[in-house]
């Protein structure tokens, strides 16, 4: 509208602006009744050990299916809910779920050896911690079974109840990892201060690590860091076959990706977690040379 006369133009902005406001209100109800109203679900995305071709674990992702936006991706409605205090309902939410769907496992004779949620930094404290021993009681999985992943803000902050809360994760026996490592401006030296087991390599490094020549070295000196500090590695976006091959001849032990599977439905999810599922795919992609 910029060749519109002014008047025009801020009636124009206005009501857009109106309109938008309107729209996030709306978004905003919405999101408070999504879990009462049964819209939300878990995905669950397949994390395979590249050297037994067996699945390591999944990551749960939450989908909202909104009655008439249809599906909202969470990168679009996590932020919301934070600014709305909602995000501890919606992780609580996560939580029971999760974890019902590793007990649904169990009893069915699957072996899912753990299952991985995202944790807001909003959500993060002692008594989550509490939550979680509690709810990991009720379903009665194995605490190794449930993977927190933490952010690196999580990790660095210094408040006195984060730091408490930290501890207090090392007598659960959870499994513990770091997400999107290296993208939070942090010191490095929480990896030495608290019990890690994991750390993720976001996709950003990745995609990096095919641009430049530097982004690859800088891809192996992680991969190095974490191992000989004894972390596992996994690394997540891994679509190719080119993408494979560096990150498995550079000791990255656990991938995340496309190029194993989407993100897919706990019954879509059945059959991958026979262990022989991915061992021809990887012995495949081990054995021959991307295009
Ligand atoms: P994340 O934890 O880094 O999750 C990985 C994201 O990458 C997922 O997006 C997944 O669908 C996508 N992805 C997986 N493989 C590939 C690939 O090969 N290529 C590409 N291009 N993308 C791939 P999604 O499901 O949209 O989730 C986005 C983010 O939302 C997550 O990033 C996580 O930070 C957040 N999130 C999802 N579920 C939850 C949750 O329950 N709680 C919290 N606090 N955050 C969540």
């Amino acid at each position: 509208h910029a060749k519109k006369t002014p008047r025009a133009g801020i009636e124009m902005y206005s009501e857009s602006m109106g309109e938008q406001g309107q729209s996030r209100l709306r978004l905003e109800a919405d999101l408070r009744r999504a879990i009462e109203r049964d819209e939300l679900s878990l995905h669950y995305q397949p994390q395979v050990d590249t050297r037994s071709g067996s699945v390591a674990g999944v990551e749960a992702l939450l989908r909202w299916e909104h009655p008439e936006e249809g599906m909202i991706p969470p990168g679009d409605f996590i932020r919301l809910a934070e600014e709305i205090g909602v995000i501890d309902q919606l992780g609580d939410w996560v939580l029971v779920q999760a974890c019902q769907q590793v007990q649904a496992f169990n009893r069915a004779g699957l072996k899912l050896q753990k299952v991985a949620i995202n944790i807001s930094a909003l959500q993060f404290g002692t008594e989550f911690v509490a939550r979680v021993n509690q709810v990991i009681r009720q379903f009665g999985i194995a605490p190794e079974q449930l993977e927190l992943a933490l952010t690196e803000g999580i990790m660095t902050s210094n408040d006195e109840e984060t730091v408490e809360a930290l501890r207090a994760l090392k007598d659960t026996g959870v499994y513990l990892s770091v997400d999107d490592f290296g993208t939070g401006y942090s010191p490095l030296t929480y990896l030495s201060q608290y019990p890690l087991d994991e750390i993720k390599i976001a996709r950003e490094f990745l995609l990096d690590s095919g641009r430049s020549e530097a982004g690859a070295k800088l891809i192996v000196a992680i991969i190095a860091m974490a191992r000989s500090l004894g972390l596992r590695v996994l690394v997540t976006g891994v679509e190719t076959h080119a993408q494979f091959k560096f990150l498995t001849e550079n000791g990255a032990g656990f991938l995340q990706g496309y190029l194993f599977s989407p993100p897919v439905t706990a019954d879509e999810l059945k059959p991958m977690l026979s262990p022989w599922h991915f061992v021809d795919q990887v012995q495949r992609l081990a054995e021959s040379q991307p295009p």
